[in-house]
């Protein structure tokens, strides 16, 4: 087993709803280290830079607007297949889809409200990563 990085969003419905400690035991108790953590309001052109790979969807828009709402939590998450061990914590993108004890089956409010963001790939994980955070700012 490898050891990776991955990046995390807390999303606006869970830092409106005060559960950012909740979400980040889930990861804890995971075996993942947050080894990098900012809170952030997004502006329309870095939530449209960050999604561009879902530019064509028709929940594009309302997926920008909803991750502008309000502040998010970025995160870099690190420990033995992080990438795929934090998508298993997250379960699955419709909350009413994922499976009990995930962190989007007990938090999420939708499908587009679902409380964390989790990279699907090492390339991805990579890119993600170096769009909110420099090499110095990660300390494992
Ligand atoms: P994420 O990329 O946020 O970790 P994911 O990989 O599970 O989630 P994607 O298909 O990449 O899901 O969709 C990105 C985000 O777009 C979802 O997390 C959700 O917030 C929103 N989304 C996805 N599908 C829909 C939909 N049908 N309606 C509204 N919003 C959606
Ligand atoms: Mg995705």
């Amino acid at each position: 087993m490898a050891i990776e990085r991955t990046l995390s969003i807390i999303k606006p419905d869970a830092t409106r709803r005060n559960i950012t400690g909740a979400i980040v035991a889930r990861f804890e108790e995971a075996g993942l280290r947050v080894v990098a953590q900012r809170r952030a309001h997004l502006t329309q052109e870095q939530a449209e830079q960050f999604y561009a790979v879902h530019r064509e969807r028709a929940f594009f828009e309302d997926l920008c607007t909803f991750m502008t709402s309000g502040p998010v939590v970025v995160q870099v998450l690190e420990g033995e297949e992080a990438i795929s061990r934090n998508r298993e914590v997250m379960g699955a993108t419709n909350p009413a889809n994922a499976d009990e004890g995930t962190i989007r089956r007990d938090f999420g409010e939708s499908v587009e409200a679902n409380s964390v963001h989790g990279s699907d790939a090492p390339e991805t994980a990579a890119e993600e990563i170096g769009f909110f955070f420099s090499q110095i700012d990660i300390v494992g």
